[in-house]
């Protein structure tokens, strides 16, 4: 027999689960976080092994319970004051000790600022690969994860496998993964890991938390129902306040192309695309966009997209359901008086 194959079989077979780790801030979970246990489910189905939901945080053991009803059977809860706001080492630290301990085969986390953080940090350490930004996740039949996204700015999809170490990991983009049907009664076994990290080996203090906008509210262009965008086409930043308009009338936030947010006229949070957020509105409203693929990749599962463009052969215009050939500074406003006027 072959040494190789035979120690490679020996690593797999030592590695057993499928873990999700549980995105909080102040006990608030990130839904992409229930999308990934939706999508573990049928791949731990699959493996037929156990799905589990990672946990870690202050005073989150009422995680545990809403992880099993969106289908975890089994929640590690690392619970320690040490943990209630994120940081790169303490986290690291936890999740690199459940590794060590349990030894799932797949770990998945949402592409957000804290999961690539963290899974950037964690396949690290553990040295095994991480396949960031999947739009697809499968198992074969040897138990390897497919890990399927966009590759050379969307134009083909690689399909990525980690066929020689474990864990494999992998992040997604919230709004990617459905969103599973919580069940009604769940139940599962809370495992809780007394692990903790000493403060004095963090280097990083988190002093104080600062909210964008007025505080209250943090803007999600991501789980937004409608969306109005703007690209290059609004000519500057002081333009944005025609989409301003027609966006509180549609009760919708305001997103950008990205040529918009390089110029500085919207914040980076508001970029719809490739390096930007994946939306999936109701209404995406795409104002001055020309509909470059790295645009179209981000937005082209909303429900109805309608475009504004002065340019009747703009790309836009092959994924909008509804295309308005014009100059937007004309037909934003005028839109804006007839809803007004419904
Ligand atoms: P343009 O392409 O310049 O289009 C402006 C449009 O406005 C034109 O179609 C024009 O006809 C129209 N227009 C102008 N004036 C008017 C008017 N008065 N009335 C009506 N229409 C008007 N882009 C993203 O958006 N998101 C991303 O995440 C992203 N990631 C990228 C990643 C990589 C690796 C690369 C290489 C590129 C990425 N891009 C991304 C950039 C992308 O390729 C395009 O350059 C960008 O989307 C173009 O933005 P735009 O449509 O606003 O500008």
């Amino acid at each position: 027999e072959d040494p190789e194959a035979a120690a490679l079989a020996k690593l797999q077979a030592a590695y057993r689960g499928v873990w999700v780790f549980i995105e909080q801030e102040e006990g608030e979970v990130a839904k992409v976080s229930w999308e990934l246990l939706g999508k573990g489910r049928e791949l731990a189905d699959k493996l037929g092994v156990e799905l589990a939901a990672v946990v870690i945080g202050h005073r989150v053991e009422q995680l545990c319970s809403e992880a099993f009803r969106y289908g975890a059977t089994r929640a590690y809860l690392l619970d320690a004051p040490v943990y209630a706001a994120y940081r790169t080492q303490s986290y690291l630290e936890a999740m690199c000790h459940l590794i060590e301990q349990y030894k799932p085969e797949v770990i998945l986390m949402g592409a957000t600022g804290m999961g690539r953080d963290l899974a950037g940090a964690v396949a690290t350490r553990v040295a095994t690969g991480l396949t960031a930004d999947c739009t697809g996740l499968d198992i074969d039949d040897k138990r390897n994860l497919m890990q399927t996204r966009p590759a050379f700015g969307g134009n083909i999809m690689a399909t990525i496998m980690c066929d020689k170490y474990r864990p494999q990991m992998a992040t997604v983009r919230p709004h990617v993964m459905q969103m599973p049907q919580p069940l009604d009664k769940a139940a599962g076994e809370i495992v809780r890991v007394g692990f903790t990290v000493a403060e004095e080996q963090i280097p990083v203090k988190v002093l104080e938390v600062l909210r964008d906008g007025d505080g209250t509210q943090k803007i999600d262009i991501g789980g937004a129902e409608f969306i109005v965008s703007g690209g290059r086409g609004m000519m500057g930043p002081e333009n944005f306040a025609l989409l301003k308009e027609l966006a509180a009338e549609l009760g919708a936030v305001v997103g950008a192309s990205r040529s918009a947010v390089d110029a500085g006229w919207m914040p980076h949070d508001r970029q719809v695309g490739q390096t930007g957020k994946t939306v999936r509105p109701k209404i995406y409203v795409a104002c001055g966009i020309s509909g470059a693929i790295q645009h179209l990749v981000g937005m082209q599962d909303a429900d109805l997209i309608i475009a504004i463009n002065r340019d009747k052969d703009a790309p836009i215009f092959e994924v909008a359901h509804y295309g308005i050939v014009g100059d937007l500074f004309q037909v934003v406003p005028e839109l804006t008086r007839q809803i007004r006027e419904l």
